[in-house]
């Protein structure tokens, strides 16, 4: 009998969901409603920031951050190779520079190493960043203390890439609280700890960013007669102060964010109960466990070892291959962003960035999202036992 296949993430919808977006779709407002500022309202409370511009994806939130910030032309923004691309394309967006600083091999995070020597040797060349773009990957947030430390130092700015962290802590607050970073990202993709269907969030406690967010959002308009230049022909006059986009959320997906919202802690509660148990499950397994951290609490988006083919005598590719045909849909994160070929023809080359790549060459994402059971667990474990243990 085959089993039906466990994937690697998914959403968890509950009935009151469902009725948050029926409400919506027999209300008055499809889109610029009451639904998206009720919304933000709910993550700012959550995260203890005045404001929240919700977009219609992480990537539209990362672009006018970026934008936000005044990236330009010559300007540099650097993250992480290990990364999904949104965290650098939101650079070339603006038409800015990329470049990426490497991760520290055991917390898969940017290294504040590799971060303070090529800070000191972009002072030595004239060529500081901008804007730094560190990742809290798989939910755990990066050392933002340190990070802060280094930008009032070098002057530059701070947005958290958090697409995966909503709900995790660091230093006793929840992720997004503003303290280290100007502007922090939420996603809302099915796969990530609440779901919007696709959305993203900016969080910043800065009301200049925040209103510059929010007007870059919707065409770079406003209808703030105190912002308008020139005379003013009416009460339904708007202005358009500079380019902006439509990246506008639908009221139908902000209800669903509120309604998700409701059950963050929750969410995060039980996945950090399903990798307690996976480090409890997989302790003498012989993989390369997630290393825990004292300073943060992980939002657990996802879980990933390091495969381990000595052991084994199969390749991550091979153990890939044979998981996926048990019907487990182990998955692979990141193919270090410096390797696209996008990037490639910008300059960049394989051995730049050696622990990203030297991770992603081991790595493996187990099933991990809020309504894996136990037993489904257990079948992934199984199946993994029976690769490293014929
Ligand atoms: C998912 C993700 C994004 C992009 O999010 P979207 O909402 O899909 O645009 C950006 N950065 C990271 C690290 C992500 O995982």
């Amino acid at each position: 009998m085959h089993e039906p296949y466990i994937n690697y993430g998914r959403q968890d919808i509950s009935a009151a969901d469902v009725e948050a977006v029926v409400d919506v779709l027999r209300s008055d407002y499809l889109t610029q409603g009451p639904a998206v500022p009720a919304f933000e309202q709910a993550v700012a409370e959550h995260c203890g920031v005045p404001h929240a511009v919700a977009a219609n994806s992480a990537t539209s939130a990362l672009h006018i951050a970026c934008m936000a910030l005044d990236l330009g032309p010559h300007d540099l923004l650097w993250t992480v190779p290990n990364t999904f691309v949104a965290s650098a394309n939101c650079a070339r967006f603006c038409g800015a520079d990329v470049d990426f600083v490497d991760i520290d091999a055991h917390t898969r995070n940017i290294s504040l190493q590799a971060l303070r020597d090529k800070l000191d040797a972009g002072r030595r060349d004239g060529r500081l960043p901008k804007i730094l773009v560190p990742v809290a990957f798989a939910g755990q947030a990066c050392p933002m203390a340190e990070i802060r430390a280094l930008a009032e130092e070098f002057g530059f700015r701070v947005i958290e890439d958090a697409a995966h962290a909503i709900g995790g802590r660091y230093r006793g607050q929840p992720v997004g609280c503003g303290e280290w970073a100007d502007i922090t990202i939420f996603s809302f993709h099915p796969v990530k700890i609440i779901t919007t269907g696709e959305g993203g969030m900016a969080v910043t406690r800065n009301s200049q960013l925040a209103a510059r967010m929010g007007r870059l959002r919707s065409h770079g308009i406003t209808r703030e007669p105190g912002l308008m230049q020139g005379e003013i022909d009416g009460p339904w006059h708007y202005q358009m102060l500079e380019l902006g986009w439509n990246f506008r959320m639908t009221d139908i997906q902000a209800a669903l964010g509120r309604s998700q919202m409701q059950r963050v802690d929750e969410f995060v509660a039980r996945r950090t109960a399903l990798a307690d148990r996976y480090d409890a499950l997989l302790a003498d397994s012989g993989l390369a466990l997630p290393q825990r951290d004292t300073e943060s609490h992980s939002a657990w988006h996802l879980y990933a070892i390091g495969w381990n083919e000595e052991l084994s005598g199969l390749t991550r590719g091979e153990a890939y291959d044979r998981l996926h045909a048990a019907g487990i849909g182990v998955n692979v994160h990141y193919i270090p962003v410096h390797l696209q070929p996008y990037y490639r023809r910008l300059g960049f080359h394989p051995g730049q960035f050696p622990n990203a790549e030297a991770y992603y060459a081991r790595t493996l994402t187990l099933p991990l999202y809020p309504t894996l059971s136990c037993a489904q667990q257990d079948r992934v474990i199984a199946e993994l036992q029976k690769l490293l243990h014929p």
